[in-house]
């Protein structure tokens, strides 16, 4: 089964800075660069037309809600065409319309997300910049970035969630966790989750927000936190599922905070190997 790349260029749910639209394209930019090839670890060529197909990026209203209408309604579209979508957003946001049209089809699902945040908030408050563009702003969004595990919980879009990498939960969010069943190895403890992704049952989905990162390893995120993983820890946690994906995001990454595209080339690594997660492994590969 082949794999689709859709992007979704949204930072309209961003608490603090935008710039995540801009990620698509500076991701893809940086997976067509000559200064490297188009092949994974495991051997695959993500070139290859069987293997990933790019179906550019969804065209997204300014209007939140409606926004997220267009995201459920593209991934299903991927869906339904029987490839697997690898999504690049955005903000973290886009993950909740996306399991929306996963839900319909792929259930019970479990949700890997690695993070150095919860995103676990009941609600959190849009930029002042912005307080005034609509009325809900004066209550929280409760569609904020901060926000999409609160909803996905909510709506059993997940059977089951495990985070990793996380170190900023508050006491809100560690009741937020309590209350969803929330299964948290922090980034202190994240060699705990191979076992658990190793045991992990399909249909899985993962939820890659960059930030997880060590910041000086992706300084290009909104919400750069000190004490993340290392890239090659990601890896590891990669090299730990024993079944294909069902679909994968990358998430947050934010361009303008970016240093000589450093972390959109840790993306495009990103795209390469989760293609490999994403499809069954290639008869050249071994
Ligand atoms: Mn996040
Ligand atoms: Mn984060």
């Amino acid at each position: 089964m082949s794999v689709t790349l859709l992007g979704l260029p949204w930072d309209g749910s961003s608490s603090f800075q935008r710039g995540a639209a801009e990620a698509p394209a500076r991701i893809r930019e940086a997976l067509n660069s000559a200064s490297s090839n188009t092949w994974n670890e495991r051997g695959d060529d993500v070139s290859t037309p069987s293997m990933l197909t790019d179906a550019g990026d969804l065209m997204l209203p300014d209007d939140a809600a409606a926004a997220r209408a267009a995201i459920e309604e593209g991934v299903r579209e991927v869906l339904e065409s029987g490839a697997k979508p690898l999504l690049l957003g955005g903000d973290h946001s886009v993950t909740y319309p996306v399991l929306r049209a996963f839900a319909s089809r792929l259930s019970p699902l479990t949700v890997i997300h690695l993070d150095a945040h919860g995103d676990l908030y009941d609600e959190y408050p849009l930029p002042a910049a912005r307080s005034t563009d609509a009325a809900s702003t004066a209550t929280g969004d409760r569609y904020s970035h901060a926000c999409p595990f609160a909803r996905i919980m909510e709506e059993r879009l997940a059977a089951r969630l495990l985070q990793v990498g996380v170190r900023t939960l508050t006491a809100h969010q560690r009741s937020q966790a309590a209350k969803f069943g929330v299964e948290i190895l922090g980034a202190e403890r994240w060699r705990e989750a191979l076992p658990l992704i190793a045991r992990a049952k399909a249909p899985i989905y993962l939820s890659l927000d960059l930030d997880v990162l060590e910041p000086m390893l992706a300084p290009g995120v909104s919400h750069p936190e000190p004490g993340g993983l290392t890239i090659r820890d990601v890896l590891e946690v990669f090299s730990a599922f024993r079944v294909s994906l069902a679909g994968a995001d990358i998430v947050e990454y934010n361009p303008r905070n970016d240093f000589r595209d450093l972390t959109a080339r840790v993306a495009a690594k990103f795209v390469k190997e989760l293609v490999a997660l994403l499809s069954s492994r290639s008869s050249a590969s071994r």
